[in-house]
């Protein structure tokens, strides 16, 4: 399809983004001429293996991490179950407990199923009506035997970001690593290693206009992190298999874009999800909004309707050449209202009425506008059938 008569408005960023032309360009020279293996001695593995460390640094320095400290994976599932699984096991003799919240995305939540399976304990924090994690219960929650601490940045449905700083302090205090899922928050704000006390941190390349299936582990220095996937030397000896060359090169450059002028997009993008908030809480009746109104993710915008239903509704918008998302990508159809939308209690009437915009720094405010529009049509359609 042209990108000329593309015309569809996508406001369904935090389910993927789409790639930027420069990381386009970036990859092509390591899908085709350049494919030399990054771990052979001849000048075309050189090569490979050189832009690889270009993009190590990059992401480190995004950061303020150290090069070492960054493994690359397949992207945000890989390093959550990594860092999860991995901390857990390597210190199963000082203890099996681990804390995390109700509102996790699965990747953090089913690898701590996994892990009751083999005999842990894991508790899982509730939230407040706004998303956040309430740092007294963390700290009532630490026991001799907590190992990890994961806790999300920023959530994927409602935009809500944690006190990171504060639960960090505490799990530092406690001599308890803390790993963050920073899959929505990394290269949407600001996040340096050096300010927070983050242990681990996970981040995936195509919810910043990067490739799909690449991502990477930020490990401190110091953390012992057995192998995840086992073989050859790669990555420190930590992460085998031969190097998604492309993947990464096109990461290390889709970093380095959201990283640069990031002050100004995250203003604009700011502006723009705040005039879209007032817009559906002024314009439609009924409406609410989800998730902390200032500590919240630039571009996301949780909203919920009385008495629509949701997946109705987005059929509607898609009708109209508008993407939206129910809030997850990966809602199974179990139920219709979220495990996230029902830890913060939104009421009963306006649960399954419930839809997810997020926004990049490239959406317009016509394009809000052209979506209210749509909303208002679709709302006021379903409600009068
Ligand atoms: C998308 C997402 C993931 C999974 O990342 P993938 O690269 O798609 O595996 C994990 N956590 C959060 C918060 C996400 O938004």
């Amino acid at each position: 399809m042209s990108s000329q008569i593309y015309k569809d408005i996508y406001l369904d960023n935090a389910a993927t983004t789409q790639m930027a032309g420069a990381v386009e360009e970036a990859m092509q020279p390591y899908l085709r001429e350049n494919f030399g293996n990054a771990s052979t001695m001849y000048s075309y593995g050189e090569d490979a293996r050189t832009a690889i460390e270009e993009a190590r640094r990059m992401i480190a320095e995004s950061l303020k991490a150290k090069p070492s400290e960054i493994y690359f994976t397949s992207g945000g599932s890989e390093s959550d179950n990594w860092a999860v699984k991995g901390i857990a096991g390597a210190l199963k003799e000082k203890g099996r407990h681990i804390i995390t919240s109700r509102i996790e995305h699965h990747a953090i939540l089913n690898s701590c199923e996994y892990l009751e399976h083999l005999g842990y304990e894991v508790t899982y924090l509730d939230v407040d009506s706004n998303g956040m994690v309430s740092v007294e219960a963390l700290e009532h929650a630490i026991r001799q035997d907590t190992t990890l601490i994961t806790i999300m940045f920023g959530n994927n449905e409602i935009g809500t970001i944690q006190p990171i700083m504060e639960i960090g302090k505490i799990a530092r205090e406690h001599q308890v690593l803390f790993h963050t899922d920073a899959v929505q928050a990394y290269a949407q704000i600001p996040i340096s290693v050096r300010q927070y006390p983050i242990d681990l941190l996970s981040a995936s390349a195509h919810k910043f206009h990067g490739p799909k299936g690449v991502g990477f582990l930020y490990v401190r220095e110091g953390v012992q992190i057995p192998s995840f996937i086992h073989g050859g030397g790669q990555e420190q000896g930590k992460r085998a298999g031969t190097e998604n060359v492309a993947g990464i090169v096109g990461m290390g450059k889709a970093a380095e874009l959201a990283h640069h002028g990031m002050r100004q997009r995250i203003h604009r993008e700011t502006m723009l999800r705040n005039y879209l908030m007032e817009k559906v809480t002024h314009e439609i009746p009924g409406a609410r909004i989800n998730g902390h109104r200032v500590r919240r993710l630039p571009g996301n915008v949780s909203m919920s309707f009385e008495g629509v239903d949701g997946a109705s509704l987005l059929i509607l918008l898609d009708e109209d050449g508008i993407c939206a998302s129910g809030g997850s990508a990966c809602n199974t159809g179990e139920s219709r209202v979220s495990y996230v939308i029902a830890a913060i209690g939104v009421p009963e009437e306006y649960a399954a009425g419930t839809i997810r915009m997020t926004l990049c720094g490239d959406t317009t405010r016509e394009e809000i506008d052209t979506a209210v529009e749509s909303l208002k049509r679709g709302i006021k359609l379903l409600r009068d059938s």
